[in-house]
């Protein structure tokens, strides 16, 4: 296991956010976290990534992990070009740097755009510049915070498209916060529902089925989507 969180609770302010969460990342395995605004996903995301601690509970990291973090923003550097934005996250050797960039832009369909700045780009361009950086940074654990929030439905499911590519070639265990019920089905090998007040999960599906092989139209799919959405109404 790279991140175990064994009955990890949290309160701000004496107001319980998680309560009693257990959960495994296994490497090359996503875990989407899935649940309505206040549910405490972000603040879950921030415990396994150790710069929040849990109240009680325990958090177990393999001396192996090394996490990459793709925020809810680009957080991209206005100052900075595409591919800058990108290689400041290692510190590689300028050529190799270049040549592994490039290949990366290719992969999120960016290149040409290696000299533009953040905001000669469109929303959809600044995320798949930080998908990138993320795996550029090249973690064994990518944490995914709502990336994809902000974009129109057809240029959220190019992008996640184009995640699951990146994440076959690379096989790093992901973490991706989403309240989207098609982007759980589409990139879960496991779904985790969180209720609201206090965030407790509240279900756990597998989808055993690859995730190159999912379509949005498949019976079986749409029976767990059913399921879901049932179950995330029952929590609002
Ligand atoms: P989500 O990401 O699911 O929308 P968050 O983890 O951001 O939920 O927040 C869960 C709850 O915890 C919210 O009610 C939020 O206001 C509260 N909260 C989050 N971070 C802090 C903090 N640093 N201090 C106090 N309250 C916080
Ligand atoms: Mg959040």
């Amino acid at each position: 296991m790279l991140i175990t969180l064994q009955d990890v609770s949290k309160c701000y302010s004496g107001v319980p956010v998680l309560e009693k969460i257990n959960l495994s990342l296994q490497p090359s395995k996503i875990i989407c976290l899935l649940g309505p605004s206040g549910a405490g996903k972000s603040t879950l995301l921030n415990i396994l990534s150790q710069t929040e601690a849990a109240d009680s509970g325990s958090v177990i990291t393999s001396p192996k992990l090394k996490l990459s973090y793709v925020f809810q923003e680009d957080c991209l550097l206005p100052w900075s070009t595409v591919s800058e934005n990108i290689g400041f996250v290692r510190d590689n050797e300028p050529a190799a740097a270049r040549a592994e960039i490039s290949s990366f832009l290719d992969e999120v369909g960016l290149s040409g755009y290696k000299d533009h700045y953040p905001h000669q780009l469109s929303g959809g361009m600044r995320q798949r510049c930080s998908i990138a950086r993320a795996f550029y940074h090249g973690g064994n654990a990518l944490l995914m915070d709502e990336p994809f929030h902000s974009l129109d439905y057809h240029l959220r499911f190019d992008l996640v498209h184009k995640l699951i590519v990146l994440w076959e070639r690379r096989q790093c265990a992901i973490v991706f916060v989403t309240h989207d019920i098609d982007e759980a089905l589409l990139l879960g090998d496991e779904i985790l529902i969180l209720s609201r007040h206090p965030g407790r999960i509240v279900k756990r599906i597998e989808i055993n089925t690859p995730q190159r092989s999912r379509s949005l139209k498949d019976q079986e799919l749409m029976l767990t989507r059913t399921d879901i959405l049932d179950q995330l109404l029952d929590v609002q």
